[in-house]
Order: C-alpha cells, then structure tokens, then sequence
C-alpha cells in the first residue's frame, strides 16, 4: 500500500511544542514508511486565521528541515469541491437544511454540558425545514450505529454519533464549510492514506468515517498523538505564550518533541547535525511507544 501522510496546520498563530510534536509524528510515520508527506494549509476558519501566519508556519517547517512532497493545498481554495460534496448528499438524502440556531439549540439542553462540548442537535430540521425563510446550515444524518475503528495509538474506538452530538454541521449557517467535510474531501482528493494528527480530534474520526462512507471515499487510518499539556493539564497551545519554539536551535526542540514522543534520543544527538537527528529518528521511530497515551506534560518526561 502507498503511505500518503499529511500535516494540517490551521494558520492561527506561530506553530509551538504542541503542533511541532504532531509535526514530527506524521513525518516520521509517513517517512518511516517509504511514504510521501504532504502539507495542507487549512485556513477555512477565516475569522480565526491571523494574517501571515501560514507562511510564518511553513518557513518554521523548513527551518526544521522537514521536506513536503508536492506544493502547499490551501482550504480557501477548494470551495468548489466541497460544495459540489454537499450538493451530492444534499441529493441523496444523507444531509438535509436546517434553520436552528446555535442559541435555541443551546437553550433546549437539559444537561451541563462540558467546556469545548457541542450541544446535542434535538433533529428538529430533520424532516422539514423549521424557519425556511431564515439562514441555513447543512446537517450531516447520522445513524444510529457505533462508529468503530482503530487507532494505531489510542487502540479500539467506538462512537455512537446519535449520542454524540446527533446530526452535524457541514456548512454552517454563515456559509464557512465546516472543518470535517472539508477535512474528508481534502484527505480524498489528496490522496492520503493515513493521518497521524492530535488526540484532540479523535471524536471527529467517526464524524469523518461517516462521511466518507457517505461520499463513497476510502476509509483512511488513523493515529492520535498524544497532547502536549502544562503543569495545569492545560492544551499547550492555549496557555499564552506556552511552548513557543527556539528558530535559533532546532535540533534541541526536535529532541525534545521526539523524548515527548517516547523515542528515547541518545543525549548526544542533541548536539548533532538537523540530518543526522532526522536520520536517528527515521531509522528508529517506533510509534508503539506511545499506545494508549493520552497526554502527557513535556517538562515532567
Ligand atoms: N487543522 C487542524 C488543526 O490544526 C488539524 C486537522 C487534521 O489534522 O485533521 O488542529
């Protein structure tokens, strides 16, 4: 089989410890493998994206000496292809409009829900269009089904979407295509076969399975890295200022992320070449060492 990994940065900032870690993974998976590595710029999320920050991501990569195969996908590009993706499960039934807004869905929880947690969709639009003069968002139907898959990190998986979340936005209400539609059409027309990303977007693999399935893609593997998190259980990338990367020496934060990663760099490396570190971490990358790790706080390994 091909290995076609890739990187996702979205463009909201410098990338850090955090997004160096999940960085390094999926490049050594994919060149552990014989495989080629991509990089996809996603900048769909257009009022979170801070201006020059892609290219300011993209040079950090280079100055870490990883090598992409091919140019630089951007999200802001592909409109087409996700809407012509919606307009196909529009047609086939499998994703319907919908006029609720976040707040009336919100208000009609009955249970606290957790930081970060989606509200449940109550399926009120369904079976007909509630408000059909107001905005609509597109909803993806999802079935009452466990959504079972393994990851090659955190192991067995299974979801019940209907549980989760129920039926999901594809496009939302102001138009943004949605980050799992665009995700899964762009892993497709790509060609990737394996993503190797944070642990924070395993309860979107089954959103990404189903739609797959939906659309007629091959189902992709999948391996979620263990986050990167400060002394107060906090993601790196939201502690202001954390985790910020020294340009000046990236053979050390590369030996670090690949301690974090569990691959147990020989000390000496650590004064070594880019390349000859690379080439270690090629030659010895082992991603078993990370089964079943959640998170884990850098400055405590
Ligand atoms: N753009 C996402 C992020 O920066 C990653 C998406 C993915 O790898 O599927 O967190």
């Amino acid at each position: 089989m091909i290995y076609r990994g890739r990187f996702a940065p979205s463009p909201t900032g410098p990338l850090h410890f955090g997004s160096l870690v999940t960085a390094v993974a999926s490049y050594l998976e994919a060149r552990a493998a014989g495989g080629q590595w991509l990089v996809r710029v996603e900048d769909l999320d257009t009022p979170r994206v801070v201006p020059g920050s892609a290219d300011q991501i993209l040079s950090t990569l280079e100055d870490f000496g990883f090598e992409w195969a091919g140019p630089v996908l951007y999200q802001s590009t592909r409109n087409a292809a996700y809407e012509s993706a919606i307009a196909r499960l529009l047609s086939s039934g499998q994703a319907f409009p919908c006029s609720c807004s976040r707040s009336e869905i919100e208000a009609a929880q009955s249970h606290v829900r957790l930081p970060g947690e989606d509200a449940h969709y109550p399926g009120w639009c369904r079976n007909g269009v509630r408000e059909p003069n107001r905005a609509l968002a597109i909803r993806f139907r999802v079935e009452e089904e466990a959504v079972e898959f393994e990851d090659r990190i955190q192991g067995q998986v299974s979801i019940d979407l209907t549980t989760e979340g129920g039926d999901f936005v594809i496009r939302r209400r102001d138009g943004l295509i949605a980050y799992q539609l665009a995700v899964v059409v762009d892993d497709h027309d790509q060609g990737i076969s394996h993503v190797v990303r944070g642990v924070d977007l395993l309860n979107s693999t089954p959103r990404q399975l189903v739609l797959q399935r939906a659309l007629g893609f091959e189902h992709l593997e999948y391996a979620h890295v263990p986050l990167v998190i400060d002394r107060n259980k906090m993601k790196l990338s939201k502690s202001a200022g954390a985790g910020a990367l020294d340009l000046q020496r990236p053979t050390h934060d590369l030996w670090r992320a690949l301690r974090f990663l569990r691959q147990s760099p020989p000390l000496e490396l650590r004064l070594s070449g880019l390349s000859t570190l690379w080439e270690w971490a090629i030659q010895n990358w082992q991603v078993h060492s990370l089964r079943g790790l959640r998170e884990a706080c850098e400055e405590m390994l």
